[in-house]
């Protein structure tokens, strides 16, 4: 029998009861309402000592009771078993979980939305300087440096940027921020002081190898020009020598010009003035993009009179590079278009060939340093692989971004766009 067959079976057998008590002595009446309240005084103190043993929280097993409470007893209890269960585990979880973000090397900070701080473990106490004290604090009164305080609040959090530890300046971190759940975010900083040692020694070795190199090839290639001149044409093999010598010596030359502009590129400071783009242009296509002996035709299209802030010397380096590529990886007497133009509030210059093309696959490569995908498709055009590195590396100094769509056998179009906070009239 179940519990609620019981419950309704002895309802019914007392209401039997008190119809055949009722029914023999003519008190049915009395006798119900006697009942009645028999079962009411029952319920009332049941739910009362329900009710005092959940108000603390039900600790401990439950009262010894029969029928429907105590099936009603034995649920709660149960849930609740449940429950503290449940609650372990997520303590153990969130224990293991801060036990191993504390062991963490790297610093960890968990802000809140209104970017205060929340939780940091101790990396981030070591190397951000922060006390336990600062927690409920906003993380831009404790980090004040004016590049942190932008690239919080451009929230654009694709890059991490880099900063010198508020402990140790000899200290270099790398600082994101990672958004989840709504509106939280996590502020990882991880020491990448060797990274950038070890960086600045291989910028300062290819500055210094480039430098060092320059003089002697500029001796070498006087010298072959010399025997040149006073080649009387007797010995093929020695003109055919000398031809590849003074060919040798102008790739070195210009590998170490490249090289000698990305330091520069990566080094110094850039002098900023509202660069003539139209005039720039102008000049840079009358030299043909520095190809020499190019059979290809260059068509400038100046839509626009829009000139940019910037330093010309390498807007003029970029653009050449762009325009040289399109000449040289084109079939002679190919048209290559030069389109300097205004798209909504950004201004674009547009190169584009009807040459050999990048494949699909190459195209995202392409402007990483010595990359070079000719060797895909056979051919042998001279070249460093780091022109377009060096492109990359002027526009991303003007906060411009390249485009790049390319179609094997079909051509390219390579194109620059510069933001509206860079153009000057
Ligand atoms: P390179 O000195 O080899 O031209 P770049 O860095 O300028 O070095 O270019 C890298 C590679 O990208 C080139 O080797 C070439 O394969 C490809 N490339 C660049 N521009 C073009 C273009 N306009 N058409 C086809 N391929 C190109």
């Amino acid at each position: 029998m179940s519990i609620w067959q019981r419950e309704i079976t002895i309802a019914l057998l007392s209401l039997f009861a008190v119809a055949v008590i009722g029914g023999l002595t003519g008190y049915w009446l009395p006798m119900l309402l006697a009942v009645a309240l028999i079962f009411l005084c029952r319920q009332i103190y049941q739910i009362n000592r329900f009710e005092r043993w959940i108000r603390v929280g039900g600790k401990g097993g439950y009262p010894n009771t029969k029928g429907i409470w105590e099936e009603i007893y034995y649920h709660v209890y149960r849930i609740k078993k449940n429950d503290k269960r449940r609650k372990k585990k997520l303590g153990k979880m969130i224990d293991q979980f801060r036990q191993s973000t504390e062991a963490l090397p790297d610093a960890a900070v968990v802000l809140g939305s209104d970017d205060e701080i929340e939780w940091a473990n101790k990396a981030a106490l070591n190397v951000l300087g922060l006390q336990q004290s600062d927690k409920g604090q906003r993380i831009l009164n404790l980090l004040r440096y004016p590049e942190f305080v932008r690239y919080f609040d451009a929230k654009d959090f694709r890059d991490a940027i880099i900063l010198p530890s508020p402990v140790d300046a000899n200290i270099i971190l790398a600082v994101r921020i990672v958004s989840y759940g709504a509106g939280l975010r996590l502020l990882l900083a991880q020491d990448v002081t060797q990274l950038k040692q070890m960086e600045r020694m291989r910028k300062d070795f290819v500055a210094n190898v480039s430098h060092e190199l320059r003089t002697p090839l500029t001796v070498l290639k006087g010298y072959i020009e010399t025997l040149q001149d006073l080649d009387d044409g007797g010995s093929a093999l020695l003109t055919g020598s000398l031809e590849q010598m003074r060919g040798q010596t102008e790739r070195m030359q210009h590998l170490v010009d490249d090289l000698l502009m990305l330091t520069r590129l990566e080094t110094q400071q850039r002098r900023t003035l509202c660069v003539d783009m139209p005039a720039l242009l102008k000049q840079i296509c009358s030299e043909g993009g520095g190809v020499e002996n190019s059979s290809g035709h260059i068509e400038l299209s100046l839509e626009s009179e829009v000139n940019i802030h910037g330093d010309e010397q390498e807007l003029r380096s970029a653009f050449t590079n762009l325009l040289g590529n399109a000449l040289k990886y084109s079939p002679a007497d190919s048209v290559v278009n030069v389109r300097w133009f205004q798209d909504g509030d950004t201004a674009v210059l547009e190169v584009q060939d009807r040459g050999i093309g990048i494949a699909a696959a190459d195209i995202p490569r392409v402007t990483e340093r010595f990359y070079r995908a000719e060797s895909h498709h056979g051919r042998k055009t001279p070249g460093t692989g780091l022109g377009l590195a060096i492109v990359k590396h002027v526009l991303l100094r003007h906060d411009a971004r390249l485009h790049i769509i390319s179609e094997l056998g079909k051509g390219s179009c390579f194109s620059c766009h510069f933001p509206a906070n860079r153009l000057c009239d």
